[in-house]
């Protein structure tokens, strides 16, 4: 017997039901079970190219160059920035929460004139101010994220978009909560980079960040003045490897890509519509059982996630606390306010398969439960 006496993991059944990782279909489990065969394996190459082009279909785009980079939704951040900006370049970030000012601080460390359109957390950005910045700031690049997850707030990038294709800048967008959950026309919207990831509305574990770039984006990669400062995010040696040419660049994560092609089968299975539907009924059921619990939003209706619903903890309530109880007793898990929300409000999300009737009826019922307690 080994001296460390370790025992085999018990793995606990959780309902996930906070801010991501999201719940996994058990058919996308089982493929990721399965035993790996190599990175550059004919059988591998063909699930390769067909998740481009199920992922072409999902992002709403003809971009050629779409795949998922190895990395979470962070990964694909990076991804974006490192290849699109150079330093002193001008780029105008949109941040209304937690993660727009993840991008600001990555275009920071990488040399850039960062600018910032800043609203308080739990609002949207709204075509003036967004009109009025690029007006002023007469920015090369803007980034925005679409779905807010730390805040539960939707950009009306439908109302953005033509703005920023107006002003001529490239246009990065954070699509991370949105993949699969909300609408999303990468082609429509005029959309150079998008990073998503597997574990949101996806509805994958985490570890792909599925990405696309625009032959506009493509082209100014291949303009830069500067050498793309990474290598393992250098689009143009990704591209050697989930372009046709397969040349190794790093050893693809085999498992989370069968998981990734189930993933993707099931979407468009469902239908990107119906999907779409079936987040927004889960949310309207929650939002009906919240308010028969005496619960309110945080956010206003118009521009409120259904996959992501930020709710005020009641007045004299432990936050922690019972969230801790939601946990120990019914397995459940949501998520806490970040930043400036914390202690303030709870994040519950309703992504991929948690977004059924069932898991809203469970987690109605557990809050019920610990509110009382
Ligand atoms: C979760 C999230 C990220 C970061 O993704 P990780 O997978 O945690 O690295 C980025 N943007 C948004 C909007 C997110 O919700």
């Amino acid at each position: 017997m080994s001296r460390f006496n370790i025992s085999p993991l018990k793995i606990p059944k959780r309902l996930l039901m906070g801010p991501g990782p999201s719940m996994v279909a058990d058919s996308i489990l089982e493929k990721m079970g399965a035993a790996p065969v190599g990175h550059l394996d004919p059988y591998f190459l063909s699930l390769m190219e067909e998740i481009k082009r199920m992922l072409r279909e999902v992002f709403q785009t003809s971009n050629e160059f779409t795949f998922p980079v190895s990395g979470t939704g962070s990964a694909g951040m990076e991804f974006c920035l490192v290849n699109l900006i150079e330093p002193q370049d001008k780029v105008l970030v949109g941040i209304n929460g937690l993660f727009g000012r993840r991008i600001a601080d990555l275009a920071l460390k990488l040399g850039a004139n960062v600018q910032t359109l800043e609203v308080p957390w739990g609002e949207s950005i709204e075509a003036d101010q967004l009109k009025k910045a690029l007006d002023e700031l007469q920015p090369k690049v803007v980034a925005l994220v679409h779905a807010e997850t730390s805040t539960g707030i939707r950009n009306p990038i439908e109302e953005l978009s033509p703005l920023i294709c107006q002003s001529g800048a490239l246009f990065i967008l954070d699509t991370v909560t949105s993949l699969g959950g909300i609408p999303v026309f990468i082609d429509r919207w005029g959309v150079d980079a998008t990073f998503s990831a597997t574990q949101k509305c996806i509805g994958a574990p985490p570890g792909l960040s599925p990405v696309s770039f625009s032959p506009r984006a493509m082209e100014i990669v291949s303009k830069r003045k500067t050498k793309i400062p990474s290598w393992y995010f250098d689009c143009l040696l990704l591209h050697g490897y989930w372009g046709m040419d397969r040349i190794y660049h790093h050893t693809a994560p085999t498992n989370n890509n069968y998981g990734l092609h189930e993933a993707l089968r099931l979407i468009l299975e469902e239908g990107l519509e119906n999907r779409w539907q079936r987040h927004h009924n889960a949310y309207c059921r929650l939002k009906k059982g919240l308010s028969e619990l005496g619960l309110e939003f945080f956010t206003p209706d118009n521009r409120r996630l259904s996959q992501l619903n930020a709710v005020k903890v009641p007045e004299g309530k432990d936050e922690a606390l019972l969230r801790q109880k939601l946990l120990d007793q019914y397995g459940i898990e949501i998520g806490p306010g970040l930043g400036p929300l914390k202690g303030k409000i709870w994040r519950i999300g309703l992504m991929a398969e948690g977004a059924r009737e069932e898991c809203v009826d469970k987690l109605l019922v557990s809050l019920e439960e610990v509110l009382k307690s």
